[in-house]
């Protein structure tokens, strides 16, 4: 078992909430028990003991910016471009202080890398405790001017989303505009260096741009197909099409709100459940291939458990997607690719060879 979770954010938790990671989802909200953290994020679902129990190997995890037009009651945002950069860079440290402090987390920047973690959970020894992060930037306003990218890249990120709310670089799916000059010349150094880009996020019109100017990897990390559940949030045929032509994938996230229920209130929670995830999975896989598919949860991304389908309390039950679509009578080898094969063998195949 080796799973891929393509989309987690969790540094901006850590910087935002103060939440760590490395403590068990039990631990963590029985410390924001008589705290305001949950009101304002949902009840935490994250931890690396629960991700080690349900077999993660893999995590794109997240440098997140929240810009303050968007800010909501108690969430941290920035003012400026200096501050989105000062934020990126203080979660760039929380992983650091992770991995420097647990010899089981390790940062994938390479093939080797990502060769190291796949050969150490291996070891039964190490009892399948080691994941790998793969860094991944959510929203680019934190990288100054496009010549900064390569500055980030020798920092060890690999993925860059240029979008998630309008920002200098491009336009998102909130507002409609397209990728702008700025972005375009960000693309550029983007694919000099080598990064893989992520769509999730943009305008339908910046998508396609960046679909026609980008020639490196392109993914969706962390979405739904508009087809099936609507909203400009969600991917376009399009779009899609674009992504998986080039051998890119794209991450559902089983939230209710993506499986197109939204349910914010979490008072039907139970109504959306593991078949609802079943059913989106097979219906991706039908319209899209089943290479072309993976899991990119974004659990903790500003929603929490009472998101989550029914069935689901935390990260430690994503294995029951994969028991949902055994249920449904799909085969073994598509469950392992959606599960973490597709994201595994594509992560492979982009990486340097050597950071
Ligand atoms: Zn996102």
């Amino acid at each position: 078992m080796f799973y891929v979770d393509a989309h987690q954010d969790l540094a901006y938790s850590a910087l935002a909430f103060g939440r760590d990671y490395r403590r068990s989802v039990h631990e963590t909200r029985t410390r924001e028990v008589n705290t305001s953290v949950a009101d304002v994020t949902g009840t935490c679902t994250l931890g690396f003991p629960e991700m080690r129990r349900s077999g993660i190997g893999l995590i794109f995890a997240t440098l997140f910016t929240l810009p303050v037009e968007h800010q909501k009651k108690g969430e941290l945002a920035y003012h400026s471009v200096d501050g989105a950069h000062a934020q990126a860079l203080a979660q760039l440290d929380i992983y650091n202080r992770w991995v420097d402090a647990d010899e089981h987390l390790h940062f994938v920047t390479s093939k080797s890398d990502l060769a190291r973690v796949i050969e150490l959970r291996g070891d039964p020894k190490r009892e399948r405790r080691d994941i790998g992060l793969v860094l991944l930037m959510e929203n680019a306003e934190p990288i100054l001017e496009p010549d900064e990218a390569d500055e980030w890249w020798n920092r060890g990120v690999r993925i860059i989303g240029p979008a998630w709310a309008r920002n200098r670089y491009t336009g998102s799916s909130r507002e409609g505009e397209s990728l702008k000059s700025l972005g375009e010349a960000l693309l550029d150094r983007m694919q000099r260096s080598g990064f893989v880009l992520d769509l999730t996020h943009m305008s339908d019109s910046a998508a396609s741009a960046s679909l026609a100017r980008y020639s490196g990897p392109i993914v969706v990390t962390h979405a739904n197909a508009r087809r099936f559940v609507g909203g400009t949030r969600m991917i376009s045929d399009e779009v899609l099409h674009g992504v998986v032509s080039g051998g890119g994938i794209l991450g559902l996230m089983p939230a209710n709100w993506a499986l197109g229920k939204p349910d914010s209130a979490g008072e039907r929670r139970g109504e959306v459940t593991a078949d609802s995830v079943a059913d989106a999975v097979l219906r991706l896989r039908r319209y899209l291939g089943s290479g072309a598919v993976g899991l990119g949860s974004d659990w903790d991304g500003g929603f929490g458990r009472e998101q989550l389908p029914g069935e689901f309390d935390s990260i430690g039950d994503i294995g029951v997607i994969a028991e949902a679509l055994l249920k449904r009578g799909a085969a073994d080898e598509f469950v392992e690719s959606f599960m973490g094969g597709n994201w595994l063998r594509f992560i492979e195949n982009v990486l340097p060879y050597s950071s």
